[in-house]
């Protein structure tokens, strides 16, 4: 049995079988973790977890520099696994590497500073004396959840702030691409980190379930569907959640900008891994004065992609379609968009056998009644818009449920950064595409449907932590003033305080 003919929310199978979707072959198999098995796990990961919490982050730090060198040593058995499993360009998969790799310096030289006692000052009269301190203590066993679009960094790569907090992590990876995750747990041993500090799981949605039911902090990528299950019983067990959810991003190309540059973004924020990225370029709007020209432009480059099977650096630009059913969706949208007056400059063509791929897509004459402009498409698709100016781009762009990244090209920063104020996005990115997922120091997380939460940035390390208020009376008196019995002249006294410092405002 292939994966593509599994239920997967069916776990009476006890194995899956894992295909190359660039060829169709399949390449392992991996067990589907039971419920039980699932809570075993996680009692072994909060057996560990005090240990490593104690040794502190610059112990932790010195494990993460271990592996970064084995990702080093190894980097090209990981991009393998990667263009495996997904049908990636092998360039797409040095990006994860590189993004593992940076990661690991990061929160290993970050984590101390990030979660280092904070000292807090306060001027209310009823504190006076007192000095106060927030402190945090790791969470215990994060639970970490995710999608196929990027088997290393969708999924490790939240499990090493999550480590870096202190937590032990038990990491949950797509069914789809689970043979990377593996590959981490090879990793973890290999470099000598505590036994069970970090567990792969592997399984479908049932598995997935279980680890929601039993862990104590949930970090979900995925589909804004079952990110909305995962936050329901997260909310019925009380416990928190941070949730990476889709996106329908919008670029909005200035009439001053640089037509060229303003195509290459389009081009590869759209194409870059397929067009399967949640922060992929999904639609283009573009102020009518540049418009012929961008469209000229665009359509010749979308020309000269190269589609298929990546066999090496330079051998493809586009690789397959992970997700069978993406197809079907991707499909659906440009026949949608065709029926309602849309046209075909490039693509619009399944190509099967070998694997499955989908031909890199430019679409003109499209607008809001088309589900290519206002649904998640996650294929190698752009349709593209002409609007007369750049209030009715802003528009267009905040007429959407999601709000996870959006662009803007243009060569006056003053009037870029004043609409890109207006934009509702967590992500924003002006004269670039996609690169805040690259710059840990920005946190990166949706609006809208496009989750809660953020990965990366201070609140990307501290989500991982219980946060404790302290506050110590240094020099007790026996009994404050304010203090049972009651003292009526104290009381009157403070009441006449207030009015003499709070009360002159009112005047
Ligand atoms: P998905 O929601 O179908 O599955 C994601 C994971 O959840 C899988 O591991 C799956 O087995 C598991 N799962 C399924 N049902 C579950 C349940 N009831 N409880 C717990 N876990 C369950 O998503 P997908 O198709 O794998 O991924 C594509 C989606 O991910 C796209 O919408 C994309 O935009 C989004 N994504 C978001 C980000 C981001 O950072 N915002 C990054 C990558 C992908």
């Amino acid at each position: 049995m292939t994966r593509t003919e599994i239920d997967t929310t069916d776990d009476r199978h006890t194995q899956i079988a894992v295909d190359d979707p660039s060829t169709g072959a399949v390449i392992g198999r991996i067990s589907v973790a039971s419920a039980e098995q699932v809570a075993d796990a996680v009692a072994r990961a909060r057996r560990a977890q005090p240990g490593w919490a104690d040794i502190g982050p610059r112990a932790r730090g010195q494990m993460f520099a271990r592996s970064r060198q084995w990702f080093i040593d190894h980097q090209q058995e990981i991009i393998d696994s990667i263009v495996a499993e997904n049908g990636k360009a092998e360039e797409d998969a040095v990006i994860e590497v590189v993004y593992c790799v940076t990661a690991f310096s990061y929160w290993g030289k970050q984590a101390p500073r990030l979660l280092a006692e904070t000292k807090v000052r306060s001027l209310s009269p009823l504190v006076i004396g007192r000095s106060m301190y927030t402190r945090r203590e790791p969470i215990g066993v994060v639970g970490i959840i995710g999608p196929w679009n990027n088997p290393l960094i969708n999924s490790f790569g939240d499990a090493i702030p999550a480590l870096a907090a202190g937590n032990a992590v038990v990491l949950k990876p797509s069914e789809y691409t689970p043979l990377t995750a593996l590959l981490m747990e090879r990793m973890a041993k290999e470099c000598g980190w505590p036994k069970n500090v970090f567990q792969v799981v592997t399984g479908a949605g049932a598995t997935g379930q279980a680890l929601v039911d039993t862990a104590d902090f949930v970090m979900f990528t995925g589909s804004t569907r079952t990110g909305r299950a995962v936050a329901a019983r997260a909310g019925e067990r009380l416990i928190p959640c941070s949730l990476e959810l889709g996106g329908k991003d919008a670029l909005i190309v200035l009439s001053d900008a640089s037509v060229e540059r303003a195509v290459n973004v389009a081009l590869h924020g759209a194409l870059f891994n397929g067009g399967q990225m949640c922060t992929s370029v999904e639609r283009v709007y573009v102020e009518a004065s540049v418009y012929d020209k961008f469209v000229t432009r665009l359509h010749e480059r979308f020309n000269e992609v190269k589609l298929g099977k990546s066999t090496g650096l330079g051998s493809t630009d586009v690789g397959a379609m992970t997700f069978p059913p993406q197809v079907a969706t991707v499909e659906e949208h440009i026949e949608d968009a065709l029926e309602r007056g849309a046209r075909v400059l490039a693509g619009g063509h399944t190509l099967t056998s070998p694997g499955r791929f989908f031909e890199p897509t430019l679409l003109v004459d499209v607008d809001h009644s088309m589900k290519c402009m206002t649904e998640e498409t996650f294929g190698p698709t752009l349709p593209v818009m002409k609007v007369d100016n750049a209030e009715e781009a802003i528009e267009l762009a905040n007429d959407s449920r999601y709000g996870l990244q959006a662009s803007i090209i243009g060569k006056n920063m003053a009037r870029a950064r004043r609409l890109a104020a207006q934009l509702e996005a967590g992500c924003v990115t002006i004269n670039d595409a996609q690169t805040n997922y690259m710059a840990f120091g920005l946190p990166m997380g949706g609006w809208k449907e496009s989750g809660l939460g953020a990965r990366h940035g201070a609140e990307g390390i501290r989500k991982y932590t219980k946060l404790q208020a302290v506050s110590v009376n240094r020099f007790p008196m026996n009994r404050d003033p304010h203090m049972i019995p009651y003292s009526p002249s104290f009381y009157r006294l403070v009441l006449r305080g207030l009015k003499a410092v709070y009360g002159k405002a009112r005047r």
